[in-house]
């Protein structure tokens, strides 16, 4: 392929672009086209060795800069990003299919404000406590390796690299080989304002890199966010060196619309949820379960708020709200899920199989009227696919079916009476929920229970994931 502005070719390491041992190099797609736009370079394990070598160096001349001023440095890397808010925005919604208007938002926007974030979570955290008579003193826990998925490129590198920052460790990143474009402006802005060392950062296949990275006795953690299938692998590999690990995986998330909730508002609530990023965000509320007596009005609403407000499109076009998905191979998967429900008797309430451009990898939303039993209500898609579930016995039968899935990430409930809302929120197995379409903290504790995966990124809970504790007997 020719160059273009997005095709870079050395690595991140000890403050330096260094370049790759590595002679593989990955392409990198136009998910609104197909057409190849940028391409990165693979690492091999002796690039992931210098990159943590590296970090090993830099290790304890950032953990001895006070936490407030580290998390400073941290936070203007945010306002370095936001600088470069449009341009990254574009990249987003080219790499990965994000519409613009969201991708502004969604992808750049919220990844500053993580790291913005960062000052006010380690003012709360309480760096030293009292025993009976010793101190115990919250330490970082060393070098991270920090392996994220594409569907967030900047927004998971802020999350996990900004985090374990401000907790004074130092930082190998490994971005997702479909998505590793912004990991490269991440790294040029972090060099204006971090130590060399501190961040460090490649590019490359999972099963080389990625696995380098877990394998290294010299990382103390690994922070993944991606498949369970991989999230086995990584932890397999993790065992040798007893690694500890967090794990940010997928959902098959519930939203219950209980008997008192206004059903068309709600669906509508719920849809916004379940398209964010063309389907492809793992808390995604894809089951939307409803009384039974409220299953055809929840049919109309939603193919009424499909036809009115989704338009399908290219990512660049400002109309656009559901973009392509990220690849033809994810293309693929989404269409086999939407003949599979086909297959099984789920009912077609709109969307369907046939990708609506013949560029690019689109796929239509697509809603289902299903019960919790075949694959597209049991199964994460990663696409626009939603299943509308019908419920009887009231709010315990809705709990039921929202807690009878391997998964356990994000949720909501929709209720005109707040308390009864609050209630059924506490008793769904999941990390998070959202009560009445409330807007997403960005502060506050984002992580899994069951195979969703474990671990807490986000806020000070997201700080706290890289620090251990040090007992000081006095
Ligand atoms: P993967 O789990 O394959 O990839 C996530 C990251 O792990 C990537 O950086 C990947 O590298 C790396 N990796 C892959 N294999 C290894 C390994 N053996 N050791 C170390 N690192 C490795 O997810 P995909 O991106 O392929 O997405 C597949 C599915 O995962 C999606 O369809 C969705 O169901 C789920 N997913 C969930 C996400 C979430 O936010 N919870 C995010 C993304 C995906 P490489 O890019 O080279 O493969």
């Amino acid at each position: 392929m020719g160059t273009s502005e997005y095709d870079f070719r050395s690595f991140y390491i000890g403050g330096e672009w260094t370049t790759p041992s590595g002679r593989e190099r990955v392409d990198v797609t136009d998910s609104s086209t197909g057409e190849v736009m940028g391409s990165a370079p693979c690492a091999d394990a002796s690039d992931v060795d210098r990159a943590v070598t590296a970090a090993s160096r830099a290790s304890e001349g950032w953990a001895n800069i006070p936490p407030s001023e580290r998390a400073q440095m941290v936070s203007d890397l945010g306002d370095r990003l936001e600088a470069r808010l449009e341009e990254l925005a574009v990249l987003e919604a080219r790499e990965i299919g994000t519409p613009l208007e969201e991708s502004r938002e969604g992808q750049v926007w919220q990844a500053a404000d993580f790291l913005r974030a960062l000052p006010e979570s380690v003012d709360r955290i309480r760096w030293e406590e009292t025993a009976r008579t010793a101190l115990a003193v919250r330490v970082p826990i060393g070098v991270v390796g920090a392996i994220t998925a594409w569907n967030f490129p900047l927004q998971i590198i802020a999350a996990k690299a900004g985090a374990a920052l401000a907790a004074g460790c130092t930082v190998v990143v490994k971005s997702s080989e479909l998505a590793p474009l912004s990991s490269f402006i991440f790294a040029e802005e972090a060099s204006k304002v971090l130590p060399p060392g501190v961040l460090n950062m490649v590019t490359g296949l999972g099963g080389v890199a990625g696995q380098a990275l877990v394998e290294h006795p010299g990382v103390a953690k690994v922070s993944f966010t991606g498949s369970v299938a991989t999230a086995r692998r990584i932890s397999a590999a993790a065992v040798p060196s007893l690694k500890p690990l967090s794990l940010e995986l997928g959902g098959k998330s519930a939203s219950i619309v209980l008997d008192d909730a206004d059903v068309e508002a709600a669906v509508r609530g719920s849809l916004s949820n379940a398209f964010q990023g063309t389907g492809q965000v793992c808390c995604a509320t894809t089951r939307v379960l409803v009384p039974r007596a409220q299953l055809s009005a929840a049919e109309e609403a939603a193919a009424e708020a499909i036809a009115a407000e989704w338009a399908v499109g290219p990512a660049l076009d400002e109309g656009t709200k559901i973009g392509p998905l990220v690849s033809a191979q994810q293309q693929g998967r989404v269409r086999q899920y939407i003949d599979s429900g086909i297959a099984e008797g789920a009912r077609l309430v709109t969307g369907g199989v046939d990708a609506p451009f013949e560029r690019g990898h689109f796929v239509k939303p697509t809603v289902f009227s299903t019960d919790n039993y075949t694959r597209v209500a049991r199964e994460e898609i990663f696409g626009p696919v939603v299943s509308l579930i019908p419920y009887d016995g009231g709010d315990a039968g809705a709990l039921a079916i929202a807690n009878d899935t391997k998964y356990g990430l994000g949720g909501a409930v929709w209720s005109s009476d707040q308390a009864r809302a609050r209630d059924v929120a506490l008793r769904m197995r999941t990390g998070q929920v959202e009560i009445n379409g409330a807007p997403w903290d960005g502060t506050a504790p984002f992580g899994g229970f069951g195979e969703s995966g474990y671990g807490r990124e986000n806020g000070m809970w997201g700080v706290e994931e890289f620090l251990s504790w040090r007992a000081l007997h006095l």
